[in-house]
């Protein structure tokens, strides 16, 4: 492949992943192979591949370049997110213990707890920044230590090479969910960890118009166990997804570059606003895993949470009133996004909780695009205005009436 150099970084590498790689035609963008299957060379001589199922050249292009970015072994792309986390709980034995955090995205929750419910795995959800907790846990013996960093929607930072250190110690093997930041903010695998898992729909895709997801394996002996699990459970990606996923791709530096910046720019702006009640952003000094944030990552992502003054009212109108920010679920494309965890992202999770996991009803996440900073800052501005503007009226209205 005419990318595999290692002596161009990452980021170029991703760029010009399949670049020029049609022998064919000479086309400067790889083409799409949608074919199912494909021909034998001759009687008992496959071609390198031939369903596509278990393999694809377009998938394959992918692949390699998360591989690189992650610097693993191999990777396997997989339909969607959540079958990048089935996929890689087929390493556990038949009720293999896994460990947790007790925070970790809601489908993965989802997934874990139904599969220990029915009687496939054993699961154990631990706060991991408890050490307590955690060496208790760990003495369990879990064949998979499940980290996910930062958390959502509090962005709690766990300290990814002293977890490993700790699971390795008890032979676990380590997963960390790298969603949130991308290969371009932490790489798991350099700090530790054995396996690193996407949702490929955020960040990675980063246009809000893929689900997809991935597995790299850190060597060469897993990423060929996810592989035969991969063709045996029927999860790997489509064709065209890839391809449009590995186009989202060659601009994820410049994404993430813009995406932290606006990020970081709007978390300071929110920290002092009159209105807000607290902010959450590993970027500011006051986080109380800033530290951490700035040891593993080499950038502070672009997912904010933050509480607003005025409760349930204050909340509804304030994300009303926004221009420049959708009321969505989901996260890391180019657009803004508001989401107010407790009605939408987190809705399943019981009230009592949802308040130890700090969800209140004043909670607002948002997942910063890469509009301009100023824009956005602008807009969140007028909604915190109009909202102020709001309460005056209401607190003004028993001296109307009294006026009558
Ligand atoms: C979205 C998400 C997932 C699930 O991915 P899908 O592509 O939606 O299936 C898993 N982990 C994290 C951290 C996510 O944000």
């Amino acid at each position: 492949m005419s990318t595999h150099n290692p002596d161009i970084s990452s980021q170029t590498q991703a760029v010009r992943a399949g670049i020029e790689t049609d022998t064919q035609h000479g086309a400067i963008t790889p083409p799409l192979y949608l074919s199912s299957n494909f021909s034998f060379h001759d009687f008992n001589e496959p071609r390198q591949y031939d369903y596509t199922r278990s393999g694809n050249p377009t998938r394959e292009l992918l692949a390699d370049a998360l591989a690189k970015l992650e610097g693993g072994a191999g990777a396997v792309i997989t339909s969607s997110g959540m079958s990048a986390a089935l996929l890689v709980i087929q390493l556990l034995k038949s009720g293999g213990r896994l460990l947790a955090p007790h925070d970790c995205y809601g489908g993965c929750f989802r997934l874990f707890k139904s599969l220990s419910e029915k009687g496939v795995i054993t699961v154990d959800f631990v706060d991991q920044s408890d050490e307590a907790a955690l060496t208790e846990a760990l003495n369990r013996h879990p064949e998979i230590v499940w980290i996910e960093t930062p958390s959502n929607p509090l962005l709690r930072v766990i300290d990814v090479a002293k977890v490993s250190a700790l699971a390795h110690e008890k032979g676990a093997t380590v997963v960390v969910d790298n969603t949130f930041l991308s290969p371009i903010s932490q790489q798991p695998l350099a700090l530790g960890a054995d396996i690193v898992v996407h949702s490929t729909t955020k960040y990675i895709n980063g246009h809000s118009d893929v689900v997809g997801g991935a597995v790299i394996g850190k060597t060469p002996e897993l990423v060929e166990d996810l592989k035969w699990w991969a063709n045996t459970l029927g999860i790997t990606g489509a064709p065209f997804d890839s391809l449009f996923t590995l186009r989202g791709l060659r601009t994820l530096d410049v994404r993430i570059e813009r995406h932290n910046q606006n990020a970081l720019c709007l978390a300071e702006y929110l920290e002092q606003h009159p209105q807000v009640e607290s902010v959450y952003y590993p970027g500011l000094p006051s986080h109380p895993t800033y530290e951490i944030a700035n040891k593993q990552q080499t950038g502070f992502g672009a997912i904010i949470s933050f509480k607003i003054k005025g409760g349930v009212e204050a909340v509804a109108q304030f994300s009303r009133e926004l221009r420049l920010f959708s009321l969505a679920e989901s996260l890391g494309g180019v657009e803004s996004l508001i989401c107010h965890p407790a009605t939408m992202t987190h809705a399943a999770v019981a009230p009592e909780d949802q308040k130890t996991a700090g969800i209140t009803e004043n909670l607002l996440r948002i997942s910063v695009g890469i509009e301009s900073a100023e824009d956005l800052q602008a807009d969140l501005q007028q909604a915190f205005e109009k909202v102020v503007h709001n309460q005056s009226i209401q607190a003004k209205e028993p001296s109307l009436e009294n006026s009558l």
